[in-house]
């Protein structure tokens, strides 16, 4: 039976090779190690601490780099002793050395989460190819990892501030499209209908905002959120470009209708204190949004990008079913 073009297009990746690749025993003894696995789980807790400032400082035009990290409180600096991921936040019950002001749950949360996606994507992209003789993986999970770390950090930084900063999401995506053109398989997918897919999305988004702002005079959806939508196509292809807008707006109504009914808030602000001089921006329309109020719509992008980068084959075998398809790969 013939593929469906598009469907060819979209979710093509390279078939795995049939005679296994040999690698050196020693090398799938090592990275399938415990010390492999402990050693995954502390980068990503690593990369979740600087997840924290940047998703501190990049919104406010801050350096990342420097000053070191102080107390918000008494701005003392924190000492590398007590800049450790989780172990710090642990040893000093949450608060600051100097003065005792308590941190947010937040910074351990960003770091765990950080932690447990850099274990997870290491299984999946390492590990599991190691083992059924596909060679190994390290740069997909390098790729994948930096992906899922920008997703983490969009996602906070939009539920504060209402921005998807182009600091973070453009270079993220232009590191996936030069791999995609020097190493072809490293992500799995073609990088051509993977590039295609991420401009018409942005082009679609990017005249819908048009439309609203000439019918409405608001802005109903942020050229942040267009641009995301870019970065989640060069990293996942078409078919995760069209996942992550569908389920990302039905889980969005999903979760964000009860708590908007609970009288709770998505965003940790209210749209107008971060942008209230902006006449696009500023006031809340009762039709702009979700129960009359405006709700970002990044975290819900990231959440259901992060549900495609781990759980591709079944969503594509349940879409495949739906549509009448032959079952992928
Ligand atoms: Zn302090």
């Amino acid at each position: 039976m013939l593929e469906a073009p598009w469907i060819a297009a979209t979710t093509a990746t390279f078939a795995p090779p049939t005679v296994p690749v040999h690698v050196d025993p020693f090398w799938i003894e090592a990275l399938t190690s415990g010390w492999a696995r402990a050693f995954a789980l502390v980068w990503g807790a690593i990369w979740g601490s600087f997840a924290n400032v940047v998703i501190h400082r990049v919104p406010r035009g801050l350096s990342v780099v420097r000053p070191r990290s102080r107390c918000g409180q008494c701005g003392a600096p924190v000492a590398a002793r007590d800049n450790i991921p989780v172990l710090s936040y642990l040893w000093l019950r949450g608060r600051c050395r100097g003065c005792g002001e308590p941190y947010g749950v937040r910074y351990v949360v960003v770091e765990l989460v950080a932690a447990a996606l850099s274990l997870s994507l290491y299984a999946q992209d390492v590990i599991v190819p190691l083992m059924q003789g596909q060679g190994i993986g390290i740069a997909t999970y390098a790729l994948h990892f930096l992906f899922a770390w920008a997703l983490l950090v969009v996602t906070y930084i939009d539920l504060d501030v209402w921005i998807i900063p182009d600091a973070v999401v453009l270079p993220v995506a232009a590191v996936a499209v030069v791999a995609g053109a020097f190493v072809p398989d490293v992500l799995g997918r073609p990088l051509l209908p993977a590039l295609a897919a991420g401009a018409a999305a942005y082009g679609a988004f990017a005249a819908i905002r048009w439309f609203y702002l000439r019918v409405r005079g608001i802005e109903g959806l942020g050229l942040g959120d267009a641009k995301l939508l870019f970065m989640v196509s060069v990293y996942l292809g078409p078919a995760g470009l069209l996942w992550t807008v569908g389920a990302g707006a039905l889980q969005g109504l999903a979760i964000s209708v009860p708590l908007l009914l609970s009288g709770r808030e998505v965003a940790n602000t209210r749209l107008a204190e971060v942008h209230g001089d902006d006449p696009e921006l500023g006031e809340e329309d009762p039709d702009a949004g979700v129960a009359g109020r405006r709700v970002p719509f990044g975290p819900f992008l990231a959440l259901a990008a992060l549900e495609y980068l781990f759980f591709e084959a079944p969503i594509l075998a349940v879409a495949a079913r739906w549509l009448g398809l032959p079952p992928p790969g």
